[in-house]
């Protein structure tokens, strides 16, 4: 998983630097990623962790390429509300999907605190990329949006089928996904076809695309790269936007607390409150019947 082009530029994990370390990567190139993700299921045949894995190479290979440093994972993330619930009912039913879930508001006001966190240890342009995707990241630019009226910092949110669209269209744990994961991990993803009918009660795909067994190396390996070349180019352009801006003021609580009232207020226009308007509802008896309709 070495990049095609570019310079490597030494570590990169904000986890593995010394103070000298991080303070010279912040000099010469003051963006953070913020890799997020999920434990979800993703059929019988691959790991639970494909969207944080995807996540955290493009984060790492970015970094090496143009600089900046990358924040550690995030491998919890929105899932069950709103449209999720009916989602879940026909992908999962009734057995355990072994998911890292978390509601809406929990996820939204962490988000503004790790906003808070990269503001305050000096960086000045934040890309967050999430492998889950499906609309969480609208609400994550819900909550950057307003971020950005306290603080010059630019923040950058997006999921990894939109770095490629119009190339590729993103899917769940299908062609497009397994593929991806083959080539990032092949010893994650298991496909021989009689699994993909295990587990009563899951639907027996356990949330597995129709089209998993058309997932190859080299698609995932072209689907990659063409998400990594947008995140470069991006992370090389707010590189340069920041470049003329003063070190920003370190933020305590305060205002965080300010900005999330006024996220809260918006709970009932959060994407991941609400079921899409064209899905059936969810049947009364299933176990995500609770979580159509978020409301705190
Ligand atoms: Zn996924």
């Amino acid at each position: 998983m070495t990049p095609s082009s570019g310079r490597m530029m030494g570590k990169v994990l904000w986890s593995e630097m010394f103070p000298y370390e991080i303070k010279q990567k912040i000099k010469e190139c003051p963006v953070v990623y913020l890799p997020l993700g999920i434990c979800e299921p993703h059929g019988q045949i691959s790991a639970f962790g494909l969207d944080t894995i995807k996540a955290e190479w493009l984060c790492t290979m970015a970094a090496s390429r143009v600089g900046g440093v990358v924040a550690p994972s995030q491998s919890y993330h929105i899932h069950e509300t709103g449209y999720h619930a009916r989602w879940l009912e026909d992908v999962i039913g009734e057995t355990n999907p072994h998911m890292t879930s978390m509601p809406p508001h929990v996820v939204l006001h962490f988000f503004l605190y790790q906003l808070r966190a990269f503001v305050n240890s000096g960086f000045k342009a934040i890309i967050v990329i999430s492998g889950h995707s499906g609309g969480n990241q609208v609400d994550l630019r819900r909550a950057a949006e307003l971020f950005m009226q306290i603080s010059p910092v630019r923040i950058w949110v997006v999921s990894d089928p939109e770095l490629v669209a119009g190339q590729y269209i993103g899917d769940h744990a299908g062609k497009y996904e397994i593929s991806q994961l083959k080539y990032l991990r092949p010893d994650l993803v298991n496909l021989p076809l009689h699994l993909f009918e295990q587990e009563a009660g899951s639907g027996g795909k356990f949330a597995v695309g129709v089209d998993a067994h058309d997932a190859t190396t080299l698609e995932g390996e072209q689907i990659m790269h063409a998400c990594l070349e947008t995140v470069c180019r991006k992370a090389e352009e707010l590189n340069r936007e920041v470049a003329h801006l003063p070190l920003l003021s370190r933020l305590t609580y305060s205002p965080i607390e300010t900005l999330w009232q006024s996220l809260l207020a918006q709970k009932e226009e959060w994407i991941t409150s609400n079921p899409h308007t064209d899905q059936k509802p969810v049947s009364e008896m299933s176990q995500w019947k609770t979580y159509e309709n978020f409301r705190i």
